[in-house]
């Protein structure tokens, strides 16, 4: 019997963040990330800038993923179809133009989507998208066109414990998704809190730190394994690493590209 439940390196949780609207803040939060480790998302409005602004973004956000945000932050779900399309696709040539690889995650602006804004999504090439709504658990999204994060950083000082200690727990879900705007950094003291945060969570052998897309990318990939029927080989048609639990027990390693034979 096989389960999904490892990530890379073997380990069994996850930590991510996610900040929207690239406020100047961004900068001050990005230094604490690197500080601890850690890797954040960031979703980013905007449809055209000036070559300083693309080089000044590209060089802040170095290290971690610049995600979409629509252009202008309205609410899609208010939108045409055609609204949706050209907010979105105007918002990913700018963010490609700054990362230099394909921008296809999203964080809907306001929180706000439907099953159209949804449909459109999937039109403009986007493979996930962050909503607003705190679940107060772990789970991994069932539909990555409406992740649901665990909390809002304000609430995350308290779900971090009961995160820490259930890390070996099968019960609960394995992702700890941590949202919110760095423009609400107001005081020392919120900005004195997120490091707090990040004291308890950085640095633990049994988390993989990673952003959305990484996520994202390293679950798509478990589900492009072939295994045969006995589950004593498997074919990993992908490029990058994969591991899976069998039988409870081991842990095994798919290597990209790679055949193992059990
Ligand atoms: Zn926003």
């Amino acid at each position: 019997m096989i389960q999904y439940h490892v990530y890379p390196g073997g380990k069994k949780r996850i930590v991510t963040f996610s900040y929207d609207d690239g406020h100047e803040n961004d900068a001050r939060l990005i230094e604490l990330f690197n500080k601890y480790q850690v890797k954040g998302t960031f979703h980013l409005n905007g449809g055209a800038a000036s070559e300083e602004e693309i080089i000044k973004r590209r060089a802040r956000y170095q290290g971690h993923e610049i995600s979409c945000h629509t252009v202008t932050h309205g609410w899609p779900a208010r939108m045409p179809y055609q609204s949706i399309l050209s907010e979105t696709m105007e918002n990913r040539r700018l963010l490609e133009e700054i990362a230099q690889y394909p921008v296809v995650g999203m964080s809907y602006p306001s929180g706000s989507y439907n099953e159209e804004v949804k449909t459109a999504m999937k039109m403009c090439g986007i493979v996930y998208s962050r909503t607003t709504k705190n679940t107060g658990n772990f789970q991994l999204p069932e539909d990555f066109l409406e992740w649901h994060p665990s909390c809002h950083h304000r609430n995350a000082l308290e779900l971090c414990d009961s995160f820490l200690e259930k890390l070996d727990s099968q019960w609960v879900g394995p992702l700890f998704y941590i949202w919110g705007h760095s423009h609400e950094f107001r005081t020392e003291q919120d900005w004195q809190m997120m490091e707090t945060l990040l004291q308890k969570l950085a640095g633990n052998e049994k988390i993989w730190y990673a952003t959305n897309f990484e996520i994202y990318r390293y679950m798509m990939a478990q589900k492009a394994l072939l295994i045969t029927a006995d589950e004593k080989r498997f074919y990993n048609p992908t490029s990058m690493n994969v591991w899976v639990e069998k039988d409870k027990k081991e842990i095994i390693c798919i290597p990209a590209g790679g055949t193992i034979c059990l």
